[in-house]
């Protein structure tokens, strides 16, 4: 696995139960995401893992669209207020640049990219997106990044961060990339 996020690695080994899922290489370096879309960045950190270890790998990319900052952030949604921006530098910037925006634009959705590099060079690949809007201020204390500020349409009105983990991971972007990736595995 390339993740090296505790929250994401648990999630992800949980629903590819069955198969042996090892964590990230504790001297593999800091990989640099600087692709532009989702899919290459999970794929760079795919093939890190896969060169390192001889075998297969897995990885994942997340994003978050927003309608009204025209899909921003995106790709650069780990690094929206700089570089090395914490995950509350990030939500902040993201409520700042939408204050004036009103109730019925602020719709967004996590989009992931989930895939398997083989040391033979062929992978698998698999989407996961969740569609919901964006709140005016943080609510709840579960979950991690743009979570208290993201409510999704099948959610009944709650944030990500007022839901239960497993609430969560039936509808998340990330759930829905993994068991599609899990189906394509055992197929
Ligand atoms: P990554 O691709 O998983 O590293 O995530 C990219 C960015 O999206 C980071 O800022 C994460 O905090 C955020 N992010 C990823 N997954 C989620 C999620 O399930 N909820 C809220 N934020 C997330």
């Amino acid at each position: 696995m390339a993740s090296a996020n505790a929250h994401k690695a648990i999630e992800i080994a949980e629903i590819l139960a069955g198969h042996d899922i090892q964590p990230r290489p504790h001297d593999l370096g800091d990989i640099v995401e600087n692709e532009k879309t989702l899919e290459g960045n999970a794929r760079l950190k795919a093939v890190a893992v896969c060169n390192q270890t001889g075998s297969p790998a897995v990885a994942d990319d997340t994003g978050l669209e927003v309608d009204a900052l025209g899909g921003l952030p995106g790709v650069r949604s780990a690094r929206f207020a700089g570089e090395s921006a914490t995950d509350v530098e990030n939500l902040s910037k993201l409520l700042d640049e939408m204050r004036k925006v009103p109730d019925g634009d602020r719709t967004a959705r996590f989009r992931t990219v989930a895939l398997v590099v083989f040391p033979d060079g062929h992978e698998i690949l698999a989407h996961g997106v969740v569609e919901g809007t964006i709140t005016s201020s943080p609510s709840g204390s579960g979950g991690f990044g743009y979570d208290s500020i993201f409510v999704p349409d099948e959610g009944k009105g709650l944030t990500f961060a007022e839901m239960e983990p497993e609430a969560k991971n039936i509808i998340s972007h990330r759930g829905r990339a993994f068991r599609s990736l899990a189906k394509m595995l055992e197929d």
